[in-house]
């Protein structure tokens, strides 16, 4: 998707600190962090939301958790824990329309979400 921010940081056109990387998924610093550990894991291609999963996205979606929870152990917050989200349209709260997770840690999460 030419126009799409994610794809042009997977396609590394715009700088991003890049904490993962392998065919299938890339995860990046959050530029604006919202807990001590914020990092985006996206899939490579181009997929705007949840709501356009198919069947055959699902070891796509496994792969999103799996890299997610691996940063979190790589950067400690496994143990103590941390929290994955995925926001949709506009009421979750989704800005960018290429899917991606957020791994949030370092920090005592609340309940109910904002
Ligand atoms: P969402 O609201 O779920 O769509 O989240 C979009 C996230 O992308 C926000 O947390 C932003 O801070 C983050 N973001 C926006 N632009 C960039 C960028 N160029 N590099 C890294 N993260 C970004
Ligand atoms: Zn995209």
């Amino acid at each position: 998707m030419p126009d799409c921010l994610f794809c042009k940081i997977v396609r590394k056109e715009i700088p991003a600190r890049l904490v993962h990387e392998d065919e299938e998924v890339v995860a990046f610093e959050d530029l604006n962090p919202q807990a001590p550990v914020h990092v985006l894991v996206v899939p490579r291609r181009h997929v705007a939301s949840l709501n356009e999963l198919e069947p055959g996205d699902d070891a796509l979606v496994g792969k999103l958790l799996r890299v997610a929870a691996k940063v979190a152990r790589e950067r400690g917050v496994a143990d103590p824990g941390w929290r994955a989200v995925v926001n949709v349209n506009r009421d979750g709260g989704q800005l960018v329309f290429h899917v991606h997770l957020h791994c949030l840690g370092g920090r005592p999460m609340f309940w109910p979400p904002g």
